[in-house]
């Protein structure tokens, strides 16, 4: 069957809750995706960041198949032996002293704000379902009911209420609105240290630093959404360490996996993760010993093959080249690490699909943005491909 027969039966079949570029991945390597027309492309979106170590790396693909032919799922009820040993090298890769294993981001996200109530109530004293979570505007936390709920993009919305109580949202990148906004329930901060699908938003300098010392002042949790900044992407292990913030909870999803199985996981020390007391909260593969071995295994590979500094290398390389391409219709470039955003004053659709023509796969994010975030297993002879595409398709009429 060729590209066009598979985007007819997946129209036809598949709910439209996605607008994808028309190009059906057969399979991938690293950097490279393959088409089932036999065309090759190079991945510049990874997955929203869940490829941070490349497509099928070997080593995951290998603990991934060897612990499938062991035992896959046992459930929380019981024990195994692959998930104690990745809450371990987690808490030495991170410092934080326990974490709670989920599967998809938004489960994760679902998890730290139960986590924050249930610290609210117990250790703040905060009066029974009162707490308060002050959250920013244009965030993104993921796609259930409750995290919708505080969210303003009003396609993500608008119709799905009615919505979860409790959140307050203030202004991204102003600290004194969320000092202004903390109340004596107020139970968390949770924010993006960069608001990815916003467009790649990078706060001023010294907001994460400000944000975390009011927090401390006021009794109040941070909660730190690094499922897209964090495990390398921005050129540290998390976004936060570039303002030398240790948040009380980290969020953490997609690369955990290395694209291989949904892994999610929250970080945070004892005082707080200890709170959650037998049949509070669960999941049926939340910790199993399938994606315990291959999120161990991706956390060896960002590590052993250095993908924080890689990324920040090769990103400060990238976007200074970036800068310099000559186009009516960049306003401007900007990112962390290898996660770069190139900022039209047009819609960007266009220009994705002329990439996509020329070999490069990068998706719009809010109508004007492309960004660019490939797998940080890329070397320079791939941005130097890259590079004289990109600028020949931003200088299209
Ligand atoms: C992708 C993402 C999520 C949601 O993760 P899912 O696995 O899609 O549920 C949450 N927060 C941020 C910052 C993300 O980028």
């Amino acid at each position: 069957m060729n590209t066009q027969e598979f985007i007819e039966i997946e129209d036809q079949y598949g709910a439209h809750n996605y607008h994808p570029l028309d190009v059906v991945i057969e399979k991938a390597e690293g950097v490279w995706v393959y088409d089932v027309d036999g065309k090759k492309y190079l991945d510049c979106l990874s997955a929203y960041s869940a490829v941070n170590q490349g497509h099928v790396h070997p080593e995951i693909l290998k603990a991934m198949l060897d612990q499938a032919k062991r035992v896959t799922l046992t459930s929380r009820a019981f024990r195994n032996d692959q998930l104690p040993l990745l809450y371990k090298e987690l808490s030495e890769m991170t410092g934080y002293e326990m974490s709670l294993p989920m599967n998809s981001g938004a489960e994760a996200v679902e998890t730290a704000v139960k986590l924050a109530r249930k610290w609210a109530y117990v250790v703040k004293k905060v009066p029974r379902h009162q707490a308060e979570i002050i959250v920013v505007g244009n965030n993104f936390h993921g796609r259930t009911v409750t995290i919708v709920s505080f969210s303003t993009e009003p396609s993500y919305r608008d119709d799905f209420g009615p919505f979860t109580p409790g959140f307050v949202i203030v202004n991204y990148g102003d600290a004194q609105a969320i000092e202004g906004a903390i109340t004596p329930n107020t139970a968390a901060v949770m924010l993006e240290p960069i608001q990815g699908e916003a467009g790649v938003i990078i706060p001023p300098d010294g907001y994460l630093k400000k944000v975390s010392e009011i927090c401390k002042k006021n009794n109040v949790l941070f909660i730190a959404d690094e499922i897209q900044t964090g495990l390398c992407r921005t050129g540290k292990l998390f976004a936060a360490h570039y303002e030398n913030v240790h948040a009380d909870i980290t969020i953490v999803g997609k690369a955990l996996s290395g694209g291989f199985y949904p892994v999610s996981a929250v970080l945070a020390d004892k005082s707080i993760l200890g709170l959650f007391q037998p049949g509070e909260h669960g999941s049926t593969f939340g910790g199993n010993p399938l994606a315990a071995a291959v999120a161990r295994a991706s956390l060896k590979v960002l590590r052993e093959e250095k993908l924080a500094e890689r990324a920040a290398e090769l990103g400060t390389y990238f976007m200074e080249q970036l800068s310099e391409i000559p186009s009516p219709h960049v306003k401007e470039v900007r990112g962390r690490g290898l996660l770069i955003a190139v900022e039209l004053h047009t819609k960007a659709r266009r220009f994705c699909e002329a990439l996509k023509d020329r070999g490069i796969l990068a998706k719009e994010t809010h109508d004007n943005v492309i960004r660019f975030a490939p797998p940080l297993v890329i070397d320079k002879e791939t941005i130097d491909w890259a590079l004289p595409a990109i600028r020949e398709v931003l200088n299209i009429p």
